[in-house]
């Protein structure tokens, strides 16, 4: 985590297939998130697929992610793809709200709580250089 990463203007192609090549690098290292810069694009895009079976109906696209609000507490292993074999306790919220656009540029907010939450804010870390510890 250093940069801020650029925000996202031009919903596209290029963009959709940014996103293609994020899930698969993010599948292809069994990962739960991937954020645009671990593949070396400073932008604030992040995906996240917290289904153990993976099925793509699970899977989700933050682009400008802005956490509006989190509460609660939840503690447990976390690890980072750019860490391979890594991983640290680290408690973080439980539940978290979070505005993004998608990969159409629609904007949108959701709730989510357990390992997307925890997901969810570590991808944002990626790209905004800020932490999300629990309160
Ligand atoms: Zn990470």
């Amino acid at each position: 985590m250093t940069q801020k990463a650029k925000k996202v203007i031009k919903f596209n192609k290029n963009l959709e297939r940014l996103v293609d090549d994020m899930f698969y690098a993010m599948y292809e290292h069994g990962g739960v998130g991937l954020a645009a810069p671990q593949i070396g694009f400073s932008k604030q895009i992040f995906v996240i697929n917290c289904d153990t079976e993976r099925l793509t109906t699970s899977e989700m696209v933050f682009i400008n992610p802005k956490i509006i609000s989190y509460n609660g507490k939840q503690d447990g292993q976390e690890g980072c793809l750019s860490f391979p074999g890594m991983f640290v306790e680290r408690s973080r919220p439980e539940t978290v709200t979070v505005e993004a656009q998608d990969i159409h540029g629609k904007k949108f907010t959701i709730t989510v709580n357990g390992l997307a939450a925890r997901a969810v804010l570590h991808e944002t870390e990626h790209l905004l250089a800020k932490e999300f510890d629990s309160l």
